[in-house]
């Protein structure tokens, strides 16, 4: 793999496989680097903690989260001895939210969706990586038309130049069935009822065969914007995590 030289002169020189670059991220950065959980599996938590066991683990808590999302949380609590450290949005914000625009607003227009993630993804996402050097993410390329272009280990520039490194870009999802069926790791039980990509649950339904993973994200939309905010693609912000 060729050296990969980021804005803040952090490097990359390693092989391409989820365990190399994640050790050399963790090696790198720790303490000043966190891996962000989507709670669907629990590959990347597994997988960091068999090279720091104190790895920092965060998820954001949007308020709108599936049943089964906290119970998966609370599952890798219990079996894997991890504690999630939440971010939950700004209170007053919501509160405004939900006073002035309603409950469904996201359902109204591209724009009303992007403020309701801003206000309960973006901005969380920014005190949760707040004094990081390096965070470290689930992303797949697979997963939609906005994450083809993704690369191992990045600069974020949504988030002031630190480094952002994706382990599991060229898997596929026989990869992390894979991989969590050879560790006995826990999965999400909304895996298990065709869902693909999980978020809100008033923003994720199941998908159907042959359709993109990410296809059951805000399926009103179209696809180019099926992204929460959280990343940028393309040297621009995406519409939408
Ligand atoms: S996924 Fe839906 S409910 Fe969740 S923050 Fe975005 S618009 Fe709001």
């Amino acid at each position: 793999m060729d050296e990969t030289v980021f804005a803040n002169s952090e490097s990359y020189a390693g092989d391409s496989s989820a365990q190399s670059v994640l050790r050399w991220s963790l090696e790198r950065f720790h303490p000043q680097i966190a891996l962000a959980t989507n709670l669907q599996d629990a590959v990347l938590i597994h997988m960091a903690r068999e090279i720091r066991p104190d790895v920092r683990v965060f998820s954001l808590d949007t308020g709108r989260l599936p049943e089964e999302t906290y119970e998966f949380a609370d599952e890798i609590r219990r079996v894997l001895g991890v504690a999630v450290k939440w971010f939950f949005p700004d209170t007053v914000a919501v509160e405004r939210l939900e006073t002035e625009k309603g409950l469904f607003s996201f359902r109204e227009s591209l724009e009303d969706r992007r403020n309701c993630c801003a206000i309960r993804k973006v901005e969380p996402l920014r005190r949760a990586l707040h004094g990081l050097r390096a965070w470290v993410t689930g992303m797949r390329r697979e997963e939609s038309v906005t994450r083809h272009g993704l690369e191992l280990v990045e600069t974020d520039r949504a988030h002031g130049g630190i480094v952002k490194v994706n382990p599991l870009a060229d898997w596929t999802q026989e990869d992390v069935n894979r991989y969590t069926a050879e560790h006995g790791l826990p999965v999400n039980r909304l895996l298990e009822r065709s869902y693909t990509s999980i978020g809100c649950a008033c923003c994720t339904r199941p998908v159907s065969e042959g359709e993109d993973a990410r296809a059951g994200r805000w399926w009103w939309e179209e696809p180019e914007h099926k992204e929460c905010g959280l990343h940028l693609f393309d040297q621009k912000e995406s519409e939408g995590g």
